[in-house]
């Protein structure tokens, strides 16, 4: 047989509990219909690129040289595209980035990628909070470290501090965060955020070394009226943020994203270098052209995210009405429910009698809970809301 790099091996054949759940959802709908099956399995967003985003593509094809356009760029990406994007943050988070700080990716997991090679030395450690978007291990190990997870503090997913400490040792390197969070949908308090820059700050000196923050941000513009969303780097300089349009303009098969490295942080222009280095040594070449002039004239703008706010208080409260306990949710599209016995993927299985398609939270690093994708037609939630009664029934 081939020799082939085990690691890999395992990696492309082993089963992703959501993808697994997805084609469940497909199967079935071939065989009962579509209408039938009610899949919450997968984060794909389910409504459209604003109309500025098409308008832009037609622009810039129309406008600049196709030469010029699908060629290859800096490998930092555009310079003036980068500046639109530090105008938009300086405009938004009274920052003053430029384009200089910014490093354009294949999305938010190409900006990971990077942002964790370009920190990883041997021996370190990168530590993150249960429930946590299960690639980071993937990444965190690509990049040659470690990943420590701390248990989640189930009440209301905010950071279990008292977790966090033990957790923390002179190998940390780094610490990933997510918020708006996926699975859960928690937007982090800015207490937590204070706190979180506090014990940083604290351990850094500790350590003699920093410990840097990275900032899992795909999330950040499907947040709901009126909860506030802390800019991390204003209360941590010593931050990364990994960034995306995947889900704020439904763009996530274009491929577009950014690390920002803030000019506050320690050795900026240091840490900046090394994450083109890690682009390069990824083969990156350089984030998708076209779309890297797409992001840069849709600043500002985001797809319909009422639709997600919408379907979110029509689950969350049915869910809770009947029965369901659900920490609150104020951003990105998932709701992350205790499932009605411990063991989540029995839950999940005894779902799909009904053909309603969830995913356990084991997948996530926390058991006991269920992941439900609500970036789907209302139509499917209002089809589905009786299935979830009747699963909520045979608990009682
Ligand atoms: N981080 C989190 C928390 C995610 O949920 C996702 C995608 O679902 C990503 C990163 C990767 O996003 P992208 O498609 O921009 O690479």
């Amino acid at each position: 047989m081939t020799n082939v790099s085990q690691r890999m091996l395992n990696l492309g054949t082993a089963r992703s509990e959501i993808r697994e759940a997805f084609a469940f959802a497909q199967a079935r709908a071939a065989e009962v219909g579509a209408e039938n099956v009610d899949d919450f399995s997968i984060g794909n967003p389910s409504v459209p690129a604003p109309a500025t985003v098409a308008e832009a593509v037609h622009k810039l094809v129309d406008a600049i040289d196709p030469i010029k356009l699908h060629g290859y760029t800096p490998a930092q990406g555009d310079g003036q595209a980068r500046g639109a994007l530090a105008d938009d943050l300086n405009r938004r988070f009274g920052t003053s980035y430029t384009a200089d700080n910014f490093y354009l990716t294949a999305g938010a997991a190409g900006a990971l990628c990077c942002a964790l090679s370009a920190l990883s030395c041997p021996g370190d450690t990168f530590i993150t909070f249960a429930p946590y978007f299960p690639e980071y291990k993937v990444f965190v190990e690509s990049a040659g470290a470690e990943l420590v997870t701390v248990p989640a503090d189930i009440e209301d997913f905010q950071i279990d501090f008292a977790a966090f400490d033990q957790a923390l040792t002179p190998n940390t390197k780094g610490v990933i965060i997510n918020s708006p969070n996926n699975p859960t949908g928690v937007v982090y308090s800015e207490a937590t955020i204070q706190k979180l820059a506090q014990v940083l700050t604290k351990k850094s000196k500790e350590y003699g070394h920093t410990i840097w923050l990275i900032s899992d941000e795909p999330y950040r513009e499907i947040v709901y009226r009126d909860t506030p969303l802390p800019w991390v780097p204003n209360y941590y300089p010593n931050t990364l943020v990994c960034y995306s349009y995947s889900k704020s303009l439904s763009l996530p098969g274009q491929r577009i994203g950014y690390v920002l490295v803030p000019p506050q942080a320690e050795d900026a222009d240091i840490v900046y270098a090394a994450v083109c280095g890690a682009g390069r040594a990824l083969g990156y070449v350089c984030a998708p052209s076209l779309f890297q002039l797409v992001a840069a004239e849709c600043t500002g703008q985001t797809a319909d995210i009422e639709v997600y706010h919408k379907n979110r208080d029509l689950l969350l409260n049915a869910l809770r009405d009947m029965g369901y306990t659900c920490a609150q949710p104020d951003g990105a599209f998932y709701l992350f429910p205790r499932s009605l016995e411990p063991d989540a993927r029995a839950f999940c299985e005894r779902a799909r009698k009904y053909d309603l398609v969830l995913v356990p939270g084991d997948s996530f690093g926390c058991p006991g809970h269920v992941r439900i994708s609500y970036c789907v037609p209302t139509e499917q939630i209002q089809r589905a809301l009786h299935k979830f009664e009747q699963l909520a029934a045979e608990y009682k």
